[in-house]
């Protein structure tokens, strides 16, 4: 079959013909007809120190995906061959006391497709049953396959208490975009969002934010939206040190600061005035809960309240997955889709 690989620790990606993957009597085999491409794939493309660090060539590339169940093994018996599906990328130990107490997306012990084990960009990709996600007959396979960066935005306001709050949305990358939108139909009374970037403060706007800023005008749109006292929500998105000073600077006294965004290196943090005498609460995002975060964002994709159509901006054959790296690079593309 035709996948994209990882051949050696170095940079770039190969597409290559690779043998079919098989599977285990608990695994089912998936045709991929629509994969996301992430910021992840961008590290393990470029080789950059986290990947180098982390993977181990050769592998198979990508972890967002959607498709068709093609076979299933002996012991699956709720998934069946024809089924349309995507999947949690994140393989976990349903014994470990982390999956048995509704941590799992903490899971040390986590492998990811596509990271750890070979991933999605390719005809077949070879899953644990546990992990397969059913989809609705009237969701189309690339919103299918954008599943694991949406569930990140899902993850990440819907563990906030939304509905009548004033938020700040620092960054407005495809996650952030979804964030957007996903406030919005949760009952946000006022979303702000940020960004450097004016096409991605168009999708945040396109998404249904109230006010989307540049990060110097953020604090008077925060400030009139709340009678001066500060968000009650701030969703930090970026991973940029200047963000992350003004996520905690622009919370309310008492706010929440969920953080999904990674910065590259380390940040000085003045905990004293920045979070403790403010009484913030901070939240760290991994990946998505397992599976209260999926069952959240099918109900909410169903409702039709929640259309993340916009953010997809491009869509492309495995054969691009150049232009692909340095469209994202280039910050000029929402999310940028594979087509198989
Ligand atoms: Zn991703």
């Amino acid at each position: 079959m035709k996948a994209l690989v990882k051949t050696s620790a170095q940079k770039g990606l190969t597409l290559t013909e690779v043998p079919e993957p098989t599977i285990r009597d608990d695994e089912v085999l998936i045709r991929v007809r629509s994969a996301g491409v992430c910021g992840t794939d961008v590290h393990i493309y470029e080789w950059d120190a986290w990947a180098a660090g982390r993977c181990k060539p050769p592998f198979v590339v990508g972890h967002e995906f959607a498709g068709d169940v093609v076979a299933v093994g002996s012991l699956v018996h709720d998934v069946h061959v024809g089924d349309r599906v995507t999947a949690e990328g994140h393989i976990v130990d349903e014994r470990s006391i982390f999956s048995r107490t509704g941590q799992a997306h903490v899971d040390p012990s986590t492998r990811i497709i596509g990271v750890d084990r070979d991933g999605c960009f390719a005809d077949y990709i070879a899953m644990p049953a546990t992990n397969v996600w059913h989809l609705d007959d009237a969701i189309s396979y690339d919103i299918g396959g954008i599943h694991d960066p949406m569930g990140n935005a899902f993850h990440t306001a819907l563990t906030a208490d939304i509905p009548g709050a004033v938020v700040l949305i620092t960054g407005c990358g495809p996650i952030g975009a979804f964030a957007v939108g996903i406030c919005k139909a949760a009952g946000a009374a006022r979303i702000i969002a940020t960004d450097i970037n004016p096409r991605r403060l168009e999708l945040a706007r396109l998404m249904g934010a109230h006010d989307a800023v540049l990060p110097d005008e953020a604090s008077r749109a925060v400030k009139a939206a709340s009678d001066g006292h500060g968000a009650d929500v701030v969703l930090e998105m970026s991973g940029v040190p200047s963000a992350v000073h003004q996520a905690f600077a622009l919370a309310r006294p008492g706010g929440r600061v969920n953080m999904l965004g990674i910065p590259s290196k380390t940040i000085d943090i003045d905990f004293a005035s920045e979070i403790i005498f403010k009484g913030l609460t901070i939240y760290g995002v991994v990946g998505r809960r397992m599976y209260d975060t999926w069952h959240q964002m099918s109900r909410f994709i169903r409702s039709g309240n929640f259309d993340p159509t916009p953010v997809i901006t491009h869509r492309l054959p495995l054969e691009a997955v150049d232009d692909a790296m340095a469209l994202i690079k280039s910050g000029e593309a929402g999310k940028i889709i594979f087509q198989l």
